[in-house]
């Protein structure tokens, strides 16, 4: 804290220098401040490590997130916030209220994924666990969500410590079972925009395999896809291989499916409007000379517009059904076509909040490091913030974390890097841990900042 100056005047001089500084400087925020933050990170960095290895090493998949969540309420805790634990089902809301000012939420995911880590590192996940099926299987934080745990738990210590610097409300948020998408949905039905401080803000951050760390990277409008999974059942009438004139035979019928359904993009959807039908799984038959009753297909849809999805949608029961009545099937032998619950509708980025953050990351980062990304056709439960009936503004950012080095190699041999949900794919700890939490705290500092 300052002393006030002795002389009322000179008081009154360094005010209005102070207020004038502020109107015309950079979101920035002083240089004094920055090094501050800088200061706070680096003093507290060997403990954030060693939370983002014990959160690496322990994994567990969506809506499995109890330790997990547990750890991240208890950090938060001790950071100085109001912790709410089991708001749909593991979700953790914490609340840090800072006088009058916006209310700011920041969102980290906290599931993993069924994946084997083949990374060789010393603090690899070793876990295996039985899937929702019964199924063993391994378990790996191959998508990251425990370095956004743990810049989360970072950006809380550093605010809470610097509550001088903003005023305002934060509400964080520990989500679950972002990769099967319903853990935003059962936390916003749990209700923490009327339970809790109502946000005028909604941010979240997202590692990403191609960038170097150090660096973040930004999407304005969409930036993440509608994603749509789709099963259908092509029905037919079985019977003996030698015997097809007796059969409806559906072997032929999905593979005529499966080619037909691939006009849709091509023919259907205007050029410039991306989408993507994919049929990733086909399965029927049981041996040679045997055909089956029926094949069953699995799909992946994107698109960023709701038009674009509906009319994918509407193609493919137009095509799937056209197919088999031109098949002769009777109408009982229709496809079945559903669509999965583990859909997500596209990320739209706040175009006026997201430039406002991009200058705010320039300032502290620097130009280069603040990279203008391409939408892509990935999806993100982080949507559904921005759609709620309150329409808040939100903004996902892309958090680089590949080794400099290693981005330079692949783009000189023009390999690719492991993706994310890869068994090989390894975030390294800093400088991404540091980056994403100064981020996030530059951005509380510039939406929430003292009046
Ligand atoms: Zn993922
Ligand atoms: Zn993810």
């Amino acid at each position: 804290m300052k002393a006030f100056p002795k002389n009322c005047y000179t008081y009154i001089l360094l005010n209005l220098f102070a207020v004038s500084f502020r109107c015309f400087s950079d979101p920035a925020a002083t240089p004094e401040i920055r090094k501050d933050v800088q200061l706070k990170i680096d003093q507290q960095y060997p403990s954030l490590e060693a939370l983002y290895k014990h959160l690496h090493a322990h994994p567990e998949l969506s809506f499995h997130e109890e330790q997990t969540a547990a750890k991240v309420a208890e950090e938060l805790k001790q950071a100085g916030f109001a912790v709410t634990p089991k708001i749909g089902g593991h979700g953790v809301v914490a609340v840090l209220r800072n006088g009058e000012g916006p209310t700011i939420l920041l969102r980290a995911d906290m599931d993993a994924l069924p994946v084997k880590e083949e990374t060789g590192l010393p603090y690899a996940s070793r876990v295996q666990t039985k899937n929702d099926k019964g199924t063993e299987v391994s378990v790996m934080h191959a998508c990251g969500h425990d370095v956004h745990m743990t810049v989360l738990v970072g950006a809380a210590r550093v605010l809470a410590q610097m509550k001088v610097h903003w005023q305002g409300t934060l509400v964080l948020i520990g989500q679950p079972a972002e990769e099967r998408v319903g853990g935003a949905k059962a936390m916003l039905a749990a209700g923490p925009f009327s339970h809790f401080p109502k946000p005028d803000y909604c941010l979240a951050l997202h590692v990403n395999a191609k960038l170097p760390a150090g660096t973040v990277g930004y999407v304005e409008g969409f930036a993440l896809a509608n994603t749509d999974q789709m099963n259908i059942t092509i029905r037919g009438v079985g019977g003996h291989g030698a015997w097809p004139q007796t059969t409806k035979d559906p072997i032929v019928l999905a593979a005529q499916t499966v080619l037909a359904l691939q006009t849709i993009v091509s023919r259907e959807i205007a050029p410039g409007e991306p989408a993507v039908v994919t049929v990733g799984s086909f399965h029927g038959g049981t041996k040679h000379n045997i055909i089956p009753e029926e094949v069953t297909l699995q799909l992946t849809l994107r698109s960023y517009s709701a038009e674009v999805r509906e009319k994918t949608i509407a193609a493919i029961k137009r095509i799937t059904r056209g197919l088999a009545l031109a098949a002769g099937l009777p109408e009982n032998r229709m496809p079945i076509v559903e669509l999965d619950e583990e859909s997500t509708p596209a990320t739209y980025n706040d175009p006026e909040l997201t430039r406002r953050l991009a200058g705010v990351f320039k300032a502290w980062l620097g130009n280069e490091k603040t990279r203008r990304e391409q939408p892509v056709m990935g999806g993100e439960d982080f949507s559904e913030y921005g759609r709620t009936a309150e329409k808040i503004p939100i903004c996902i950012f892309w958090l680089g974390s590949i080794e400099p080095d290693r981005v330079k190699e692949s783009e000189r041999m023009g390999s690719t890097l492991p993706s994310l949900h890869s068994s090989l794919y390894r975030p390294v700890p800093e400088p991404t841990i540091k980056t994403g939490v100064i981020a996030m705290t530059a951005a509380v500092f510039d939406l929430a900042q003292k009046k």
